[in-house]
């Protein structure tokens, strides 16, 4: 559904997409991840003939882009990174008028209205304003949206960045549903579990370059240890130097916690035995220890 060969694009002196390539085949869920300023953006907008990259081969739903965008676009849904619904018209006004962009007819349109309400869990808002919506349901109105010309794949860049749990939650149920049809997508963010959940595959962007791509299990079982054992709590540097940093395969101090990555944790959990200070997380490796592994913990912005 989507293949990017060998991209790359410029801003003066700043080559902020450096040689990316990867191919997403049709009903999968492809993450890209990375830090702020990554280029991860920059790639989705190349990806849709919004940007014109200074080299490379993409193909989009079938079509060269950019030389067929425009075409490719129609069988593309869109969700941005912030809700771009237009407040002087309702909900069902907001579909309408968006699918009127697509070329289709306001009888086509209106059809379309009551089921992608339905799908967004907003079947009784249809004539409310935009501004009556809360967070969530703007970001399920926009995904609903997105599905007004019945796409085949769809590009989505923080879907849930400003949602609380439980809206997260709904968004991630309704893509589930979406890719079980058969769709595809694309999707950028800054939440590891989102990732790990939702995508067949994810590739973890720095400095404009694709650092890795695999299936998330598979990069967690790469990169990481089994075990992470994280202690925080007055003299944890002490006990770091002490007992964190021999007794693991791979170890840090991030400001007041020790992050330790080992893959037999008993010896390291008895060091802790009589230190009511010291409290202690033990846990599985995720794909946010990869993430910190391979970008760093330095801020970005
Ligand atoms: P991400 O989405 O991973 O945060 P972006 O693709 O938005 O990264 O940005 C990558 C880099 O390109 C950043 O350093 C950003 O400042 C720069 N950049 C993005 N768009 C432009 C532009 N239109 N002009 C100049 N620099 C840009």
């Amino acid at each position: 559904m989507l293949h990017v060969q060998n991209l790359h694009k410029r801003y003066g002196s700043l080559e902020v997409v450096r040689d990316v390539g990867f191919h997403v085949p049709a009903g999968h869920c492809f993450g890209l991840l990375g830090p702020n300023g990554a280029g991860k953006t920059t790639t989705l907008r190349c990806c849709l003939g919004l940007t014109r990259p200074d080299s490379g081969d993409i193909t989009l739903a079938g079509l060269p882009v950019p030389l067929r965008a425009r075409e490719a676009r129609v069988r593309v849904g869109v969700v941005p990174q912030f809700d771009t619904l237009d407040p002087d018209f309702t909900v069902a006004e907001n579909l309408v008028v968006f699918g009127r962009y697509f070329g289709m007819s306001r009888r086509e349109c209106e059809a379309r209205v009551q089921p992608l309400l339905e799908f967004a869990g907003l079947s009784d808002k249809a004539e409310a304003k935009i501004e009556a919506l809360s967070g969530g349901m703007k970001r399920r109105l926009t995904l609903a949206r997105a599905m007004v010309n019945n796409p085949q794949i769809l590009f989505m860049d923080e879907p849930t960045t400003g949602l609380d749990p439980q809206a997260r939650h709904l968004v991630w149920d309704r893509l589930k549903a979406l890719l079980t049809e058969g769709r595809t997508i694309v999707l950028t963010t800054h939440f590891m579990d989102e990732a790990q959940r939702l995508c067949n595959r994810v590739a973890i962007m720095d400095h404009g370059s694709i650092i890795t791509e695999s299936e998330p299990r598979t990069l967690i079982d790469r990169e990481i240890e089994a075990v992470v054992i994280e202690v925080y709590g007055e003299g944890v540097e002490v006990w770091f130097e002490a007992h964190g940093k021999p007794l693991s395969d791979r170890a840090e101090l991030a400001g007041d916690t020790a992050f330790c990555y080992l893959n037999d944790p008993d010896p390291l959990m008895k060091t802790l035995e009589g230190q009511p200070e010291l409290r202690a997380l033990r846990r599985s490796a995720n794909l946010e220890d990869v993430f910190l592994k391979l970008t760093g913990r330095d801020l970005r912005d």
